[in-house]
């Protein structure tokens, strides 16, 4: 079951507080890899079995868009243009909102950052943030997948407007076309993930963000991790390499 309590915290701010067990070990990953390749799924998987809580910054960008226009700050409005253009919201105001949901990472409860760091420069913030609370990164789960399985995996993929489960028009169809197996609401096609848009962040992963790879593997936390084949698969390998690195 994933941490309501916990995600609220980290989409809308406020105290993270949960009353769910807290996992006897917590893990502490970076989630890395080119839009579509599947790391949300991979973070459900990882949430059920171990506790984690994915944080997704994309996630927050995405509720602030549903917030009243006028409770927005310029910073807030200006991260939600960018989001819509498929562009990179700026280093600085990802950081602070970040910054702002610091508990979330401290929970104890571990947790999967999802999107976050997306540049070199944000990875650095990221490591002094850690550094204050004393939490030390198990390492970086890089999921690699070649780009024309990315194009047709995103460009196929549904969500849920009120529980945000995925579904894809081909790998994973809901039941119903357009209605969510789990709670019945309505599928939509994320903005950011039509064609248009799909080119743009797939271009900016490559400039921006893979160079993050490279830091990372420097840093010798760097784990990569085919994303080819069904989400089973991908979590089997995943598993594996848990077991070996972490012995859990
Ligand atoms: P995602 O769901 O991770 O693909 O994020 C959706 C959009 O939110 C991205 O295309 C960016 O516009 C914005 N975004 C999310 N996380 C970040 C980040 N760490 N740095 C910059 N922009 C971000």
């Amino acid at each position: 079951m994933a941490n309501e309590a916990i995600l609220n915290a980290w989409l809308y701010g406020g105290e993270c507080k949960s009353n769910l067990p807290k996992p006897a070990r917590p893990l502490h990953f970076v989630l890395l890899g080119a839009p579509g390749v599947g790391k949300g799924t991979q973070a459900e998987f990882l949430s059920k079995k171990y506790g984690a809580v994915q944080l997704s910054t994309g996630d927050v960008f995405r509720a602030i868009k549903n917030m009243p226009a006028e409770t927005l700050s310029p910073a807030m409005k200006e991260a939600m243009e960018a989001m819509k253009a498929g562009k990179l919201v700026s280093d600085d105001t990802v950081i602070s909102i970040v910054k702002e949901r610091r508990g979330c990472l401290a929970s104890g409860y571990g947790f999967l950052l999802d999107g976050f760091p997306r540049t070199v420069y944000q990875a650095e913030a990221l490591k002094t943030l850690l550094g204050e609370l004393n939490i030390k990164l198990d390492g970086v789960l890089n999921y690699a997948l070649d780009t024309e399985e990315v194009v047709k995996r995103l460009s196929g993929r549904r969500t849920c407007k009120q529980c945000k489960t995925t579904f894809h028009v081909i790998f994973n169809p809901p039941k119903v076309e357009g209605v969510c197996d789990k709670c019945g609401g309505e599928l939509f096609q994320r903005e950011d993930d039509r064609p248009e848009a799909i080119r743009v962040r797939l271009q900016t992963y490559e400039e921006s963000t893979a160079p993050l790879a490279k830091y990372y593997e420097k840093e010798g936390l760097l784990i990569t991790i085919s994303a080819e084949g069904s989400p089973e698969e991908v979590f089997n390998r995943t598993e594996k390499i848990l077991k070996e690195r972490l012995g859990i």
